[in-house]
């Protein structure tokens, strides 16, 4: 789909903005200023399908309608399916709501311990700073309360949040989450991450956000030194297609990870984006370009009115499948169901064993040829005394 992914195909550049000045461009307020919020400016910008009305005219009671600029120009305004309109453009299937789909999808408001946190595995914790972004995709997780349009009126209260973690000394890894935390003003975000470095069991700090692919101006030099100087920091970035790996992505993936930060990415599994395994292919090969470590792909939550954006889970066992073997281990994220009424994250992988007997396991490799390995080979007599005198030697 991609062939030769030559760089000179990466470039995103102003677009339909050619006239704004570079400067303005450039700035990450003036993107958030001029984002696409009403379905009139985005008529004006191009055709929308019947379904696309629909889902437009119910947005603002569902989550919020924003696009940057910038991302709105990865959009393929030809092309209904494009799979970068169907991720941001709301559509009528949002408004269907089917008998398994939950507010809550997986269970979060039931292991929130403290306002914005979600303590679920033992040590570590979700902690939620904010309900902004950038751009809202249309399967949002935490579409109950991200852009506020179903009246949740989420406030964080991070001096409580962070009492919590102090008080709590299990807690090794700090998750911040949201909406999205580098959304916050550098002053709220140097505190917070001021604040977790002086607690000594805090280890290190993980930061997810979608901002690099929505608003790559956000990376700027202050928000660089704040990550470099309060780390350890580890940043998800929530890339889902190759065409959003432009040069402007991959030039703040490079200035983050020379501030010292180490990037994963979580793709969520979706219809008609990134269902399929030359796709998929394709967005892992450019994000190992950038130095982003595919880490999850996500089977997409069961979010209310959600169904037109799900794909099918033997889909993501089978793009696993024909990536594992196929291309570079690192490129390979770990398959997940993030389970229902707070279960957690749990792997979902293809099947390579067999067979495992007393003796042995018989299983297949990525081309499907049979091998065995033996389960464990009796040691000869002497062999204990062997290993004795070598342990006297080490000595
Ligand atoms: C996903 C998640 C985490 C982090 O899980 P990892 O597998 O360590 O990345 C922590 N807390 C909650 C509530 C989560 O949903
Ligand atoms: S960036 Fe993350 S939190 Fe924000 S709308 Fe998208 S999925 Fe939801």
């Amino acid at each position: 789909m991609f062939p030769n992914d030559h760089l000179e195909n990466w470039f995103n550049g102003q677009g339909l903005w050619s006239q704004v000045s570079a400067k303005d461009w450039g700035n990450w307020i003036w993107q958030l200023q001029n984002r696409i919020t009403k379905l009139d400016q985005l008529e004006q910008l191009l055709d929308l399908t019947p379904e696309e009305r629909e889902g437009c005219y119910h947005a603002n009671k569902k989550l919020a309608l924003a696009i940057t600029p910038y991302f709105f120009n990865l959009i393929d305004r030809d092309n209904p399916y494009c799979p970068i309109r169907r991720q941001v453009i709301p559509q009528g299937g949002e408004l269907l709501v089917s008998p398994d789909e939950l507010l809550d999808p997986v269970g979060e408001e039931g292991s929130m311990v403290a306002p914005g946190i979600v303590h679920r595995y033992p040590d570590r914790i979700l902690f939620l700073v904010t309900d902004r972004c950038a751009a809202y995709c249309r399967y949002c997780t935490r579409s109950r309360l991200v852009s506020n349009a179903q009246d949740y009126n989420f406030h964080p209260e991070l001096d409580a949040g962070l009492n919590y973690i102090e008080k709590n000394s299990e807690i090794r890894d700090v998750l911040l989450s949201g909406g999205d935390p580098l959304l916050l003003s550098d002053a709220k975000l140097e505190y917070i991450l001021k604040r977790l470095k002086a607690i000594p069991h805090v280890e290190f700090i993980r930061i997810g956000s979608r901002i690099p692919v929505f608003l790559p101006q956000r990376i700027t030099p202050r928000l660089l030194e704040i990550l470099r100087l309060h780390g350890p920091v580890w940043m998800s970035l929530h890339v889902n297609h190759p065409k959003e790996c432009t040069m402007e992505l991959k030039a703040a993936c490079d200035q983050i990870a020379f501030a010292g930060v180490p990037m994963g990415n979580q793709s969520v599994l979706l219809r008609g984006v990134n269902d399929s395994v030359s796709v998929m292919q394709s967005l892992v090969h450019r994000l190992l370009m950038m130095r982003v470590r595919p880490y999850y792909l996500y089977q997409c939550d069961l979010i209310t009115g959600s169904a037109h954006l799900r794909a099918d889970i033997a889909k993501g066992i089978e793009i696993i499948r024909g990536l594992r073997g196929h291309t570079t281990g690192y490129a390979i994220p770990q398959f997940v169901v993030d389970a229902p009424e707070g279960g957690g994250k749990v792997p979902i992988n293809p099947e390579y064993v067999k067979e495992i007997t007393e003796a042995e396991i018989v299983m297949r490799n990525f081309q499907g040829d049979e091998y065995r390995y033996p389960r464990s080979t009796p040691l000869p007599g002497n062999a204990l005394d062997f290993l004795r005198e070598g342990e006297e030697i080490l000595m």
